[in-house]
């Protein structure tokens, strides 16, 4: 028997990007939005069409763009919201209306000032007109883990009788604990999900530092779909790292017996690519694709390492992209090792980019002796202009 699938859904392009020092371009959400279908994902949240104009543009340019996923986009339960997402996704060769609805006592009393009745029937009424808007519905009932158990089976039973087909339990605010979330996984399999075909969905805040952990233990009761963002980016301390989900379904298949559409050699160039597009990188020590997680310093390990890699590393650099450092770029580099560092991490330019990219990289080269990948992203990115000031 084949092993279960969990569907990985990235939200970079929507919870990330909505997050401080994350605004993206239109042109650079494409470029991610090309990288994220490179890597495999599954779904590909693309904004929140009714939040703003650049929100809709980005999920109407992007649903035109990508036939390898599914494009979602966001929307409150009001019909005006769900109209304009669905409007945004015409194009899309697969398209999932995201609604979602506050279920904690404290959203409902001092956010949305609206009654657990009121809650149930915007619920039952936003389903119904997405459901007819698109190919299909996910439900997220926000604030998940802080909401009365059975007021939250209430609503996801009234989602899925509507026609949502992906019940997402979200962490909104980063509170839950691993054990925690398992047993209210559990609990909505068996009181809402039954034997119906609808998947389980978990979307974890990074507050505690545990949005990893409980997204691996939810998968272990039963969820199989994770969101997530490349480098964690997202609200406050961000969202569940997706190439550290990822890397651990990976890493440790023994314990979590899971298969996945992921290209885990594409996390690097992803990771890589989100840092020159976002106004910062990668904290050095992050796992999977900080600078030094594969780097060795002390003596003894370095010693460990050329003897066997596996006395430290439980994976190798190259399963996740960071490339062999064989080459180093100079200024006796061609245009032929340019471009093809370049597609490593992701980009590809017309014959007008290439000149224009060539000539930039070779003034640079005069002035600094290597080049490293950051300098790269630099040269396409606005940042170029700091760097050659520098
Ligand atoms: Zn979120």
């Amino acid at each position: 028997m084949s092993p279960e699938k969990i569907a990985i859904f990235d939200t970079t392009l929507r919870d990330g990007e909505q997050s401080p020092g994350c605004s993206m371009f239109l042109d650079e959400k494409i470029d991610m939005a090309r990288q994220l279908e490179r890597l495999g994902v599954d779904v590909i949240e693309a904004g929140f069409p009714i939040a703003s104009e650049g929100d809709y543009r980005a999920v109407r340019a992007i649903s035109q763009e990508i036939t390898g996923a599914t494009i979602a986009a966001l929307c409150r339960t009001v019909p005006e919201d769900i109209y304009r997402a669905a409007d945004a996704l015409k194009g899309a060769a697969r398209s999932r209306i995201h609604t979602f609805v506050a279920t904690s006592d404290i959203h409902l009393q001092y956010k949305l000032q609206k009654t657990r009745a009121e809650v149930l029937e915007m619920t039952k009424n936003s389903v119904s007109i997405a459901s007819e808007n698109a190919d299909e519905v996910e439900f997220s009932a926000e604030d998940a883990t802080r909401s009365d158990v059975d007021f939250l089976c209430e609503v996801f039973s009234t989602a899925a009788d509507a026609g949502a087909t992906v019940l997402n339990v979200p962490d909104t605010v980063g509170y839950t604990m691993p054990h925690e979330y398992s047993n209210l996984i559990r609990t909505i399999k068996d009181r809402v999900v039954g034997d119906r075909d609808i998947t389980i969905s978990v979307h974890c805040h990074n507050d505690l530092g545990l949005a990893v952990a409980n997204s691996l233990a939810a998968v272990e009761a039963g969820a199989r779909q994770v969101e997530g963002t490349i480098n964690g980016i997202g609200e406050r301390a961000g969202n569940a790292s997706l190439e550290e989900f990822v890397m651990a379904c990976s890493v440790r298949s023994d314990k979590m017996p899971f298969a996945n559409n992921i290209d885990t050699t594409q996390l690097y160039p992803a990771s890589q690519m989100l840092a020159s597009i976002i106004s910062f990188g990668v904290q050095p020590n992050k796992a999977i694709v900080g600078r030094n997680a594969f780097a060795h310093e002390a003596g003894i390990h370095q010693h460990g390492v050329l003897s066997n890699p596996l006395c430290y590393e439980i994976m190798t650099p190259e399963s996740v992209g960071v490339p062999k450092n064989d080459i180093v770029l100079g200024k006796h580099s061609g245009r032929h090792a340019l471009l093809s560092r370049y597609e490593q991490l992701g980009f590809e330019f017309d014959a007008g980019e290439i000149k224009e990219i060539y000539t930039r990289f070779v003034e640079l080269a005069d002035k600094k002796k290597n080049i490293y990948d950051q300098d790269l992203l630099a040269i396409i990115h606005d940042r170029a202009t700091a760097v050659f000031a520098a």
